[in-house]
């Protein structure tokens, strides 16, 4: 067929190929951690004796404004990242942030955007969350124990305020939501299967994570860990798993479905079988470092250059010089370092998990 010539063409780059750090793992998700404050003072992350009135904070100057992060987010799509998750410290305390997945959603190659909320403000933002583009949602509920819950949102919340977050998010259109659950020994994890019951058959997905050594301040101990092989054992007794393929390459959560038809779970088993060798995210502070894994010890600043005028394509490059560099395993040689002596870690509020 001839192309009539005053048609314009539209000529469409393909999708650029990623780079793939030293052990050739893609550039493929991006976290953004919005903000490092947080109404909640788990004590796996940021408990409240580390954590005193005086503890300094990010400054309003010193975190990415909106225009920043879209920026450095375009210059990260230019070199593979397909996936956006939001997260903080707790990013629904960041003032305005529908209006910041607006700009994200608009960035042509995202095909993904989600967000990780401990979901107390979710009744507030929920609509506006999903108006503004949000495709999906993660909330944090590590028990539907109103005592534990209290312990584990160091004072701060109830769980009927989650809960209500939860259902706040069904009513604005968001569907099979993730709801991650970290488990102690000792502390939460004979209420799993209470946790597992109240969502089957909903449509939404309970993840169980296990306790991890991240940041340096959780005082987390080998013996707190609850295998992902124990949970599933325990669950499997009162209702039978099948295994599910993952979804794609690099997916974090090994998936069950219920044998009975009524949903599936997730396990996040990043101690007992570490997954580093598909990991292809990079992480955003919310003050502009960029981490090339959940327990690096130091981030690189692209903050300092975006506001010393760097050109997208000089932000492309640094980012494609720190993932090709990247050499990141943690979880796999975890016992090797921590033997070393080496827990210098980034604390888990200031990157997001
Ligand atoms: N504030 C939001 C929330 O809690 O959902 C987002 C940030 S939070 C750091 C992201 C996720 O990290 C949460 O699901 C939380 O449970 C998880 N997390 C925090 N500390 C952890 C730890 N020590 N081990 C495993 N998961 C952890
Ligand atoms: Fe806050 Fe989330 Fe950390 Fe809990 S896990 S203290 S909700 S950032
Ligand atoms: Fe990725 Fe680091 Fe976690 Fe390994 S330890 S899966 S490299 S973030």
């Amino acid at each position: 067929m001839a192309v009539s010539s005053d048609i314009p063409i539209q000529l469409v780059s393909a999708s650029p190929a990623p780079p793939h750090d030293a052990l050739a793992r893609p550039l493929r998700d991006l976290r953004i951690s919005v903000i490092d404050r947080c109404n909640f003072r788990c004590p796996y992350c940021m408990p409240e004796d580390q954590y005193a009135q005086d503890y300094e904070f990010l400054s309003k100057d010193q975190r990415l404004r909106f225009e920043e992060i879209e920026r450095l987010a375009r210059a990260f799509v230019a070199q593979g990242v397909r996936k956006l998750r939001l997260t903080g410290g707790e990013p629904l305390l960041r003032r305005d942030l529908p209006h910041l997945i607006e700009m994200l959603a608009r960035i042509p190659g995202i095909e993904d955007i989600a967000m990780t909320t401990n979901g107390v403000l979710l009744p507030k933002f929920a609509q506006a969350l999903r108006d503004a583009g949000l495709h999906r949602l993660t909330v944090s509920l590590d028990t539907l124990d109103a005592a534990t819950f209290r312990t584990l949102c160091g004072g701060r919340g109830e769980v009927a305020e989650v809960l209500a977050g939860i259902d706040a998010a069904e009513r604005a259109g968001f569907a099979k939501i993730k709801l991650n659950c970290v488990v102690m020994r000792g502390v939460n994890d004979a209420q799993v299967l209470d946790l597992v019951e109240r969502f089957r058959g909903t449509g939404h997905i309970v993840r169980f994570i296990e306790y991890m050594d991240v940041g340096t301040v959780n005082h987390w101990r080998g013996d707190m860990v609850v295998p992902s092989a124990e949970l599933i054992a325990r669950l499997a007794a009162r209702w039978p798993l099948e295994p599910l393929q993952p979804n794609y390459r690099g997916e974090v959560a090994e998936r069950y479905r219920f044998a009975d038809g009524a949903g599936e779970v997730g396990f996040i088993s990043s101690v007992s079988q570490p997954f580093c060798g598909d990991c292809s995210r990079a992480r955003l502070s919310a003050d502009g470092k960029l981490y090339t894994c959940l327990f690096a010890r130091l981030g690189y600043d692209l903050r300092e250059s975006l506001r010393a005028g760097a050109s997208d394509e000089e932000l492309a490059a640094l980012i494609t010089q720190r993932w090709t560099r990247r050499t990141d395993r943690y979880s796999e040689q975890r016992a090797e370092l921590r033997a070393r002596g080496e827990q210098k870690h980034v604390e888990m509020f200031a990157v997001g998990g």
